[in-house]
């Protein structure tokens, strides 16, 4: 007789967000169940087979810190590596990879299939069990029941799905799958404000049809960036080319011909789209004086025919999607192996959620992932892995982990959505943190690591090399802090060449890379001073700290002060009609919204320093 076993945590959905709040969750030694639609769609990517890019990378390698496993399957299926901006300051630096999706998938099963306190199930969820206003289970297609003190949920675009192509459409959660339409209507009847939202894919191509001699080739970068701190250039398989080619008047002429036929322009979608991912038929639109845009031809993986066209995601009729293919340069014979698509689908507004991520409405229930309404792989990752931790916190009795917006784009990522709420699907952008200089790629290591071996999500081996790696960096810090060179020490050519000035007065050999010109490659030329560390991360990190210290100690102590009106807590059963002087447009927007903090509060927009000044005021007056 077939009893389930009871369940610490339950997450439901085996995408981005699942697979790393399963995995978190088990790494805390609570014991887990992952239920998903399919076995073998664990670690699917809906679009593009990449991983990171500007904003992105960051919290990839955030959720790297935190032991999280995305970085490394991204190392293990990368076909095609580059470090975007590299000539900009390191802390818009991002690194981005395209991945054979079947490597990655198999990378993901792997890693879960390994993991202790995990185990996983093949099953659509249904329902949720309640008692009161709290989750102790889920119900699923066949009638089973499992139950769990937490409950993560993680269902990506498959609540109430629907996709286009042309004017034609039908249910699905994406291509190829079913949607959850039982859950869907399940959780409409609980009290959570569901909206739409949309996102599209372009059709993919046959490279066996495709000119590649007239395009133009685009190879990764070298030396190759490696994403997890763990990982390294032979985890990589064998590496691709991308090529470039652009439409043209012809192309957008087809575009605008198929208009009428587009669902978005003939108003048979509702759903907001992704504003920074456009379909090609809302840039022809929006861009009218535009007669060209760069398409990036990018491989599906070694051993696919499949290449993803970036750049022309749309939701025309398929006729139009194969001339509007077939008109730009290298592609004139190119043949659709799948049609683009859009795709419509419910999100919960992420205000109703603590900065825990637990539902306000349900409580032990958890959201992450495209259901907050983000999109984008590495934000799910990201969500997923903060849920899991906080459901384990939570079942412990333990205080929630809500990483603050100087810790980590994880910190931004959440507080955006809860302070601000979202109207059209969330990416992450470097431009979205006030502290940047602080949140780089390159020390996600740094800030996370020891909060993540603290939670019980770093493993020994990771610890070690992590504290390994901080020794490095101090001692050798210190060692260039021992070295003075004085004027007359350097050859004159040298100087120039090296320091591009003449040395006028003492100098420690750290305060040398201060200098724009000065890198730590370059300063270990210098006598005396040289090799050096041989670790490439060590010498980076050394490079940046003293390179920047000025400006990060400048962001630190902004920090300090912003964190004093942060900490200041609003009660939730504050009543803001109370509140003298406040204006009646920033009365209803704190009620809507209804921060936790003052800091929050004061990130609303409409809500002015002056408002925040009288909330500060009745708070001391009556709380
Ligand atoms: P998903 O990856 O969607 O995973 C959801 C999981 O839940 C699946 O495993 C599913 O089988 C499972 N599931 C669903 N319902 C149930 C149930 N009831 N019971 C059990 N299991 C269930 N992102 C971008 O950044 N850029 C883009 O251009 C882009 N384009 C996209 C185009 C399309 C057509 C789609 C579908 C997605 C696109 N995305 C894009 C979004 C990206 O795929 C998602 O942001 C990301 O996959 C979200 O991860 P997730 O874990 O939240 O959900």
């Amino acid at each position: 007789m077939f009893h389930p076993k009871t369940y610490q945590v339950i997450v439901i959905g085996g995408g981005h967000a699942g697979t790393e709040a399963a995995l978190a969750a088990a790494r805390m030694g609570a014991s887990t169940l992952l239920l998903t639609h399919n076995i073998d769609t664990l670690g699917a990517m809906s679009c593009n087979p990449a991983i990171g890019g500007i904003g992105k990378g960051h919290l990839v390698k955030e959720v790297d810190a935190l032991g999280g496993l995305m970085a490394h399957a991204a190392d293990k299926a990368g076909i095609h590596f580059r470090t975007l901006n590299s000539r900009k300051g390191p802390a818009v630096r991002a690194t981005r990879c395209q991945a054979d999706r079947v490597l990655y998938k198999a990378v993901v099963r792997e890693v879960l299939e390994q993991q202790p306190n995990l185990d996983i199930f093949q099953q659509a969820v249904d329902d949720l069990i309640m008692d009161g206003d709290r989750v102790t289970g889920v119900v699923t297609r066949m009638g089973l029941k499992f139950h769990a003190e937490a409950v993560v949920l993680t269902v990506g675009t498959f609540l109430g799905g629907r996709i286009h192509i042309g004017l034609e459409n039908y249910e699905g959660g994406r291509a190829g799958d079913p949607p959850s339409n039982a859950l869907s209507r399940r959780l409409r009847e609980l009290p959570f404000p569901v909206e739409r939202l949309k996102t599209g894919t372009p059709p993919r191509i046959d490279s066996r049809t495709v000119d590649f001699p007239v395009l133009e080739e685009q190879p990764g970068d070298e030396p190759r960036p490696v994403f997890s701190f763990m990982g390294s250039r032979e985890d990589h398989p064998p590496q691709t080319s991308c090529y470039i080619t652009c439409t043209n008047a012809q192309t957008h002429d087809i575009i605008r011909g198929g208009l009428s036929r587009s669902p978005m322009y003939a108003g048979v979608i509702e759903g907001v789209g992704p504003r920074y991912c456009p379909s090609i038929e809302d840039k022809v639109v929006r861009f009218a004086d535009r007669d060209s845009h760069q398409i990036f031809i990018e491989p599906e993986g070694l051993t696919s025919n499949e290449l993803y066209p970036n750049g022309i995601s749309t939701s025309l009729p398929f006729d139009v999607q194969w001339e509007l293919v077939r008109s730009m340069a290298g592609f004139e014979n190119a043949r659709i192996t799948r049609p683009g698509y859009a795709i419509e689908y419910d999100f919960f507004n992420p205000r109703e959620l603590r900065h825990s991520l637990e539902t306000r409405h349900v409580e032990n229930l958890f959201f992450a992932g495209q259901i907050n309404g983000t999109t984008g792989y590495e934000e799910a990752a990201a969500q997923g892995l903060l849920a899991a931790v906080n459901a384990v916190l939570k079942i412990r009795g333990a205080s929630p982990w809500c990483p603050r917006r100087d810790e980590a784009y994880l910190g931004v990522l959440v507080d955006d959505l809860i302070t601000l709420g979202t109207r059209e699907p969330y990416r992450m952008f470097t431009s979205r943190a006030e502290h940047r200089l602080l949140l780089r790629e390159d020390n996600a290591d740094l800030r996370l690591t020891e909060k993540g071996r603290e939670l019980g999500l770093v493993d020994d081996a990771r610890w070690q090399a992590f504290c390994q790696k901080q020794e490095a960096i101090a001692q050798e810090q210190q060692r260039l802090g021992s070295i003075i060179i004085r004027p007359g020490d350097l050859a004159v050519d040298m100087e120039q060449e090296i320091l591009g000035d003449t040395l006028r007065r003492e100098t420690r050999a750290t305060e040398l890379l201060t200098r724009p010109v000065v890198t730590y490659e370059t300063l270990m030329q210098l006598p005396g001073i040289g090799p050096g560390v041989a670790d490439e991360k060590v010498a980076e990190q050394v490079e940046i700290q003293a390179k920047y210290a000025g400006y990060i100690e400048r962001q630190k102590e902004e920090v300090e002060r912003a964190r004093q009106a942060e900490s200041v807590a609003l009660p939730e059963e504050l009543d803001y009609g109370q509140v003298k002087g406040l204006s009646s447009e920033v009365r209803e927007k704190l009620s809507r919204h209804r921060p936790q903090t003052l800091g929050q509060a004061s990130r609303i927009p409409g809500v002015t320093p002056a408002a925040t000044s009288l909330l500060l005021i009745h708070l001391k007056k009556h709380m």
